[in-house]
C-alpha cells in the first residue's frame, strides 16, 4: 500500500514516512525546498525494503498538487491509500503586525494544501473503497494561542475539514483523522526563546518534550487496520498539555 506524506523532508514528516515504511507501506516524499534531507530520507527508506521516491511540488499550489498526484500515481504504479497532509508553517506575530500576507501564507500551506490534496486523492479512495487520511493539526487549533491568530486558525480549520469528510466518506471504508501535537522538538519550534520553551514545558504535566517519533507512531496506527472503526476524532500528542 502506498502512503504519500506531505512535507516530508524533515521534522515530524520524515518521521511519518520512516515510521510508515518501517510498517510496509511504500512511500511517496514530498517536500518542497529541501532536496538533499528528502534525497537523504529516500536512501535510508530504502534500505527497508519498500518502494519510495521523492517529489517536489508546493502544496499551499493547486497546479502543483495535481501535477504531483499525477507524477506519484505514474512513477510509483500504485494509487494511494494513505494520506498524511503534514506540511505546515508558522509566521508567528501579534494581530496587530500580522500582515495579511502572513496570514494567507500559512493558511494556503497548513489548510488549502490538506484540501488541495484529499480532493486530489479521494476519487481514487472511493473507488477502492479504502482509503486513510490523517491531517496534522495543532492543540493550538482546539485552544487558540496569542501571537498565533493564522496558526491556530488554520490547524482549526484543518479540524473542521478532518470532521466534514470523515462524515462525508464514511460509508466508503475511508477514515480522517487528526492529530493535534503539542510542542514537538523540530526546526519549527528550535525558533522559539529559551524561556519560552521553559514555560511551555511547565505546562506539560509529562515534564517533557514531545519528538517527532511520539507524533509518528499516533500516524502509524491511523494509517493501520487497527484503526478502522475510528474516524473524525482529533486525537492530541502533548503529553497531557490539553487534555480537553
Ligand atoms: P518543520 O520541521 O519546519 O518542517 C516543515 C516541513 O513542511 C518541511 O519538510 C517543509 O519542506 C514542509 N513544507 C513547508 N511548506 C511546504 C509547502 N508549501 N509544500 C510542501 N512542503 C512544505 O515543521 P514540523 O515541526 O515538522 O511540522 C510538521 C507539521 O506538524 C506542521 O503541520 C506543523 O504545523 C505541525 N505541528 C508541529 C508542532 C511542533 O511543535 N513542531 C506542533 C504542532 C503541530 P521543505 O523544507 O522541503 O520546504
Amino acid at each position: 500500500m502506498l502512503a504519500l506524506v506531505t512535507g516530508a523532508s524533515k521534522g515530524i514528516g520524515r518521521a511519518i514516512a520512516l515510521e510508515l515504511a518501517k510498517n510496509g507501506f511504500n512511500v511517496a516524499i514530498n517536500y518542497n525546498r529541501s532536496s538533499e534531507s528528502a534525497e537523504k530520507l529516500r536512501d535510508e527508506i530504502k534500505t527497508l525494503g519498500v518502494n519510495t521516491e521523492i517529489f517536489q511540488a508546493d502544496v499551499s499550489n493547486y497546479e502543483q498538487v495535481t501535477s504531483l498526484m499525477k507524477s506519484v500515481k505514474d512513477s510509483m504504479k500504485e494509487s494511494i491509500s494513505v494520506l498524511v497532509n503534514n506540511a505546515g508553517i508558522t509566521r508567528d506575530t501579534l494581530l496587530m503586525r500580522m500582515k495579511p500576507e502572513d496570514w494567507q501564507a500559512v493558511l494556503n500551506t497548513n489548510l488549502n494544501a490538506a484540501f488541495y490534496c484529499t480532493r486530489e486523492v479521494i476519487r481514487d479512495m472511493a473507488k477502492a473503497r479504502y482509503g486513510r487520511i490523517i491531517n496534522i493539526a495543532s492543540v493550538v487549533g482546539l485552544t487558540g494561542n496569542a501571537g498565533q491568530a493564522n496558526y491556530a486558525a488554520s490547524k482549526a480549520g484543518i479540524i473542521g475539514l478532518t470532521k466534514s469528510v470523515a462524515r462525508e466518506y464514511a460509508e466508503r471504508g475511508i477514515t480522517v483523522n487528526a492529530i493535534a501535537p503539542g510542542f514537538i522538538e523540530t526546526d519549527m519550534t528550535e525558533v522559539l526563546k529559551p524561556e519560552v520553551k521553559e514555560g511551555i514545558l511547565q505546562s506539560i504535566p509529562v515534564h517533557k518534550i514531545g519528538s517527532p517519533e511520539d507524533v509518528a507512531k499516533a500516524v502509524a496506527f491511523f494509517a493501520s487496520e487497527a484503526s478502522a472503526y475510528i474516524t473524525g476524532q482529533v486525537l492530541a500528542v502533548d503529553g497531557g498539555m490539553t487534555m480537553c
